[in-house]
């Protein structure tokens, strides 16, 4: 079967997407930094895996992090062979301000740090920007360009239209990431045709 992997930090949003997308709930517990073992949904031939949120959650000692940190890791390389996709969820309109935090104390930021390590292992990404709605219309593309930018993707932001997706899971805004999933779930059928 192929494996949809969800990963992010802590509060970006990731449980809501993820019911937005499939209609079920995931999260068992709902206080942050308390599930250590990833979720899974199963949606015919594809399993929907949760990961744990990472990154600075308050109340959750710094140990604990690193803890989340390298149980996911271990994670997406055990599996590694059936993961077809990640889907990276970030905060929109925190993330610059956040990775900025993180290089201003010489930190690589854990959310640059998981995607390179995703792409390094040959993992298909696709960030998923949530919490559109709260930036004004005309501060999305500068918005996305900053995002894009601190991942080492060239502005401007639509040359990577096909992994970055604008979202709200608030307001069920997620038509252009379920476009870009089904097109890799295309893809990928397609290629094992042969
Ligand atoms: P998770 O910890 O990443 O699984 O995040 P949750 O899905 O539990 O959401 C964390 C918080 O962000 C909750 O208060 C949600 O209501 C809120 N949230 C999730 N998606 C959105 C969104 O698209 N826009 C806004 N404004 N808030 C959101």
């Amino acid at each position: 079967s192929l494996e949809i992997i969800f990963v992010g930090r802590s509060n970006v949003g990731k449980s809501s997407l993820i019911r937005e997308l499939t209609g079920r709930k995931v999260k068992v517990g709902k206080r942050p930094g308390v599930t250590l073992i990833p979720a899974h949904i199963r949606l015919s031939d594809l399993l929907i895996t949760d990961m744990p949120g990472f990154g600075f959650m308050s109340g959750v000692k710094e140990r604990k992090q690193d803890i989340v940190k390298d149980k996911i890791v271990r994670y997406i390389e055990d599996n590694a062979g059936r993961i077809m996709m990640a889907v990276m969820v970030v905060d929109g309109p925190v993330f610059v301000e956040v990775v900025e935090r993180w290089e201003s104390r010489k930190e690589i930021p854990i959310d640059i740090e998981m995607f390179d390590f995703l792409k390094e292992l040959g993992i298909d990404v696709v960030l998923a920007v949530n919490k559109t709605d709260r930036v004004r219309e005309e501060e999305l593309d500068s918005m996305l360009d900053g995002i894009t930018d601190k991942l080492g993707m060239l502005p401007p932001w639509r040359q990577w239209i096909n992994m970055v997706a604008p979202m709200s899971a608030k307001k069920g805004q997620i038509k252009s990431l379920k476009l870009i999933i089904r097109q890799r779930l295309h893809d990928k059928r397609r290629d094992d045709l042969f």
